[in-house]
């Protein structure tokens, strides 16, 4: 594959002050598919992280001053023209992250969303005005732009993960300083470019690819410019982060890693468990954050459960993205698929039965999906956010202990939960340690919705209501009336 086989308005260059200009080194972008170099994109220096900071820090007065309805406006045609081009972004997904055609058209539009979404919430940030309580004042609120935001992107939802935070950060009033995943730089650059077209002024938005995560971002959280992080990736990285911007005192925002549980209670409709389970697990082929990695099923239930979730596993067919009959994709890298394969054979070390459900192409990085029975509690596969089509099964017989299995991590991202009915679903889900919980759904990501976790997961909420407060400062007028 070759740079011209990518869609039109693909650029391969840095994004700073407005201009597509050419970095200091060159760094490969693969297709996982067929371990073939798609592209090569810029590899930045520090050097030019620092020339993107002060680009946007820069534009940041003129685009925060910019009237809320023209900063919506610009976020509504970017939607618009992402919207007209979605099977490009799509195409781009598939062909850097290796993800079948449908969950690359589901991220890019949900992707599109996120610009919608922040475009109407724009133009309806709110203050308040209101009597202290000793009636010697009053007490008016408003909320500013925090300024220069950094914002950091995991591989697994190139798209989708960029414009959940340029979107609310553009929204808000910021201009920003993007650094995609290295090994999935080129739907960022992508959208960088839609939004570039759709009007976004020079220095609003910057875009550095390189592969010195550590020590550029050291830079730019460490110049006085920069406002707030925000951050998705792993929770180790993300710890490493909130220490360099402790430095600083900055506000950071954090979308760490999962362990999401997945509870199939006594008396649940178990066609629609595994429906969901399908969703919940296979979706990115398990590369989501979100993905199911554990389930917990009622003894009553598991023999019928384990047998239909293995049936309609074994039909999935494991292929390249590109072909659109496929349903299973390639995991990110060959190391991405050896670390799942690990894992697996650490399982069946410990005793589980790991069997694959169907097979999958010995070339490119490809990993039939999995399932494990005879799962304990507490080993590997519970342990670890495995990132791949792998569904362990681990049996119980009374519902608190599953409640206590559930929380028994670090993670507390989501959670999933089918019950006999929606009242016990939404009992059980309230004494889920989770930020988010599906109940009778294996999907609940929304751009309307806040998406965020709990304990090690995460600071913070993405989308929703919430998430353009991670890039608005609260002010606090007192007022002698
Ligand atoms: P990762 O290794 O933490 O990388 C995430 C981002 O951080 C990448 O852009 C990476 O750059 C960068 N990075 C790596 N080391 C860094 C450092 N020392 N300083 C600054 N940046 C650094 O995570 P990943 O493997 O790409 O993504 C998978 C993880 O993301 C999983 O744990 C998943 O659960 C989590 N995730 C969470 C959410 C959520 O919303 N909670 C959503 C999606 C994914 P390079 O690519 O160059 O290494």
């Amino acid at each position: 594959m070759t740079r011209a086989s990518l869609p039109d308005h693909t650029p391969t260059g840095l994004l700073i002050g407005g201009r597509w200009t050419d970095a200091e080194g060159e760094l490969p972008v693969q297709d996982p598919a067929t371990l073939e170099t798609l592209a090569v994109v810029g590899d930045a220096s520090v050097d030019e992280a620092l020339t993107a900071v002060a680009a946007a820090a820069e534009a940041f007065p003129a685009w925060a001053a910019r009237p809320a309805r023209e900063r919506a406006e610009i976020l509504r045609s970017a939607f618009d023209l992402m919207t007209a081009e979605i099977e490009d972004c799509a195409r781009l997904i598939v062909l850097e992250n290796g993800k079948a055609w449908n969950d690359a058209m589901a991220e890019a539009r949900y992707a599109a969303d996120f610009l919608r979404w922040f475009s109407e919430e724009a133009v309806r940030i709110e203050g308040g005005f209101r009597d202290a309580p000793a009636g010697d004042k009053t007490i008016i609120t408003d909320h500013r732009p925090v300024g220069v935001a950094y914002l950091i992107t995991p591989w697994n939802f190139p798209a989708a993960m960029a414009t959940r935070k340029l979107a609310p950060a553009l929204a808000a009033g910021c201009t920003t300083v993007l650094k995609p995943a290295e090994a999935t730089p080129l739907t960022a650059l992508w959208i960088a470019e839609v939004l570039r077209r759709a009007g976004a002024p020079d220095g609003t938005v910057n875009v550095v690819t390189t592969s010195k995560p550590g020590p550029v971002s050291e830079a730019v959280l460490a110049d006085p410019q920069v406002a707030t992080l925000s951050f998705t990736g792993s929770t180790p990285v993300g710890k490493q982060l909130l220490a360099q911007t402790a430095q600083r005192v900055l506000t950071a925002s954090m979308e760490l890693g999962g362990n999401a549980p997945f509870l199939v209670l006594e008396g649940a409709d178990v066609e629609a468990a595994v429906a969901g389970a399908m969703v919940a697990k296979m979706r990115n082929g398990g590369a989501a954050c979100t993905a199911a990695n554990r389930f917990y099923v009622h003894a009553s239930v598991a023999d019928a459960f384990t047998d239909r979730f293995r049936t309609a596993l074994s039909k999935l067919r494991v292929g390249p993205g590109i072909d659109r009959t496929n349903d299973l994709g390639a995991m990110v890298s060959l190391e991405e698929r050896d670390k799942i394969a690990g894992l697996l054979d650490t399982a069946a070390a410990q005793g589980a039965e790991v069997a694959a459900c169907t097979t999958a192409p010995e070339a490119g990085a490809f990993i039939a999906p999995h399932l494990v029975t005879g799962v304990e509690h507490g080993s590997v596969l519970t342990r670890n956010e495995v990132f791949g089509p792998v569904a362990p099964i681990v049996v119980f017989e009374e519902q608190d202990e599953a409640i206590r299995m559930a929380n028994d991590t670090d993670a507390g991202l989501i959670a999933y939960v089918y019950g006999p009915d929606p009242g016990t679903g939404i009992a059980v889900a309230r004494q889920l340690e989770s930020g988010m919980v599906g109940i009778d759904r294996g999907l609940i990501s929304d751009a309307a919705a806040p998406f965020g976790g709990m304990k090690e997961s995460g600071i913070g909420r993405a989308g929703g209501f919430h998430g353009i407060h991670e890039f608005l400062e609260t002010r606090y007028l007192g007022v002698g009336l």
